[in-house]
């Protein structure tokens, strides 16, 4: 039995517990879960179940309580949960790290297990600035990305978020500045292609590398852009000596509807990360993964390692998961589950399109979006959805959904008609 009641747990949180960008005290009342399985989030508070359309911020992609993952978790843990990765090291890591690399656009060779994403993309960053360094050019260490992005919530990868989303204006002056194209239109435009061209080689001699989530952007506004413009940055990075990142933390492992969103463009980066969805949404994990060029060019520096080394790096625990959840997603036909998830997200948000307020609904892969033309009122969508038992946790003036990848077709179309249903009051 739990040792707090609902209301103890309730009054304790909002005075203590800091939620994710969220005021102190408390003063939204958060709903309490007690457990999860399968797709359906269980309430402490005794009013049932809710259906997840979020999977915990794009992870839980084979949903909860998974008996796969949960043997390899109990597996591991009668073994070792942890262990130092500095001079040790051990199966779950080695294996994880073949999976990734056997998985992953050509010529990503070698793994930096991180222990966030944000922590994933602060790796990525320092490689890239440390392979110039390392070639005698320290002045190449700015980045360039384009507007509308997100990258973690760490000092670094703020830096390269969304200037407005960002909260830039907040941290003027104190964040590194990086330099930032316009955001990128959602269908090809010759004229945009031309301005990314342009601002990479106007910068070149001072930029580190590219860093862009491929094909989705999540955080930053959920928008979507042609596969196109990922070619252009790979020319225009290679004609121009600055490497190329991407950041696939949200985007990997199927979500798109290709198993890294790079593939839509069959282009490979220099540097990719991935996390979120690594685990299967069980712990924390994500991994920094570089190319061979980008790892002997570190080792030829006067400082030749990678000075970074997080206490929990490699966790044994989560990469065992890790390699379960990977070996679950490849072991099914998981482009046909994004599939099936995105014909029945299409079909349940076409009447979103109609509603007043509503700008533009999108689906790709199993994301579905619906964008409003003012500002979200958050509790009354919430409740919206609450109302037809799901969980939706909308912001900005978006409403939108990631289902896991096992949520069958009543519970999409559940989820789809929450989405509608938070678009009408929100
Ligand atoms: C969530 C996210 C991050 C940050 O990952 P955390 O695990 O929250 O630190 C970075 N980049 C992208 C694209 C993300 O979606």
């Amino acid at each position: 039995m739990p040792e707090l009641s609902l209301s103890e747990i309730l009054e304790l949180d909002r005075r203590h517990v800091w939620h994710p960008y969220g005021p102190m005290p408390g003063q939204r009342e958060p709903l309490v879960v007690e457990s999860a399985s399968g797709v359906r989030l269980k309430l402490a508070d005794g009013s049932g179940e809710l259906v997840d359309g979020m999977s915990s911020w794009w992870s839980a992609i084979h949903g909860y309580n998974h008996p796969v993952l949960n043997e390899a978790a109990r597996e591991q843990l009668a073994r070792m949960s942890h262990v130092m990765f500095g001079g040790l090291t051990h199966e779950p890591a080695v294996r994880l790290a073949k999976l990734l690399v056997d998985m992953s656009p050509e010529g990503l060779e070698h793994v930096f297990l991180a222990d966030s994403g944000s922590v994933s993309v602060e790796v990525a960053i320092k490689m890239c600035l440390q392979y110039w360094r390392s070639l005698g050019r320290p002045e190449k260490r700015r980045l360039l990305t384009w507007r509308g992005g997100y990258h973690g919530d760490t000092w670094h990868p703020m830096s390269v978020c969304d200037p407005e989303g960002g909260m830039h204006d907040l941290w003027a002056g104190a964040l590194p500045r990086q330099v930032f194209a316009d955001a990128p239109p959602a269908g090809y435009e010759e004229a945009y292609a031309g301005h990314l061209r342009e601002m990479v080689e106007r910068h070149a001699g001072e930029l580190a590398a590219v860093i862009v989530e491929p094909v989705v952007q999540g955080a930053g506004g959920m928008r979507f852009h042609s596969p196109a413009y990922l070619r252009v940055l790979r020319e225009v990075c290679d004609a121009h000596d600055v490497l190329l990142v991407f950041d696939e933390i949200a985007t990997g492992f199927g979500r798109t509807g290709a198993l890294f969103a790079a593939e839509h463009a069959a282009v490979a980066p220099d540097v990719m990360c991935v996390g979120k969805a690594l685990t299967g949404g069980y712990m924390t994990m994500a991994a920094t993964l570089c190319t061979e060029r980008v790892a002997e060019g570190i080792s030829r520096g006067e400082v030749p390692v990678l000075a970074h080394g997080p206490t929990f790096m490699g966790n044994p625990l989560a990469a065992a998961v890790a390699c379960a959840s990977i070996e679950l997603l490849l072991g099914q036909d998981w482009a046909a589950e994004v599939k099936r998830i995105e014909a029945g997200l299409r079909d349940g948000l076409a009447e979103a399109a109609g509603l007043p307020g509503v700008r533009d609904v999108r689906v790709l892969g199993a994301i579905g979006v619906v964008q409003l033309d003012h500002e979200v009122d958050m509790a009354a969508a919430t409740r919206a959805a609450v109302a037809e038992g799901v969980w939706l946790r909308p912001f900005r003036d978006l409403i939108y959904t990631m289902p896991p990848y096992v949520t069958a077709d009543d519970d999409v179309a559940r989820i789809a008609r929450a989405v509608c249903a938070a678009a009408r009051v929100g």
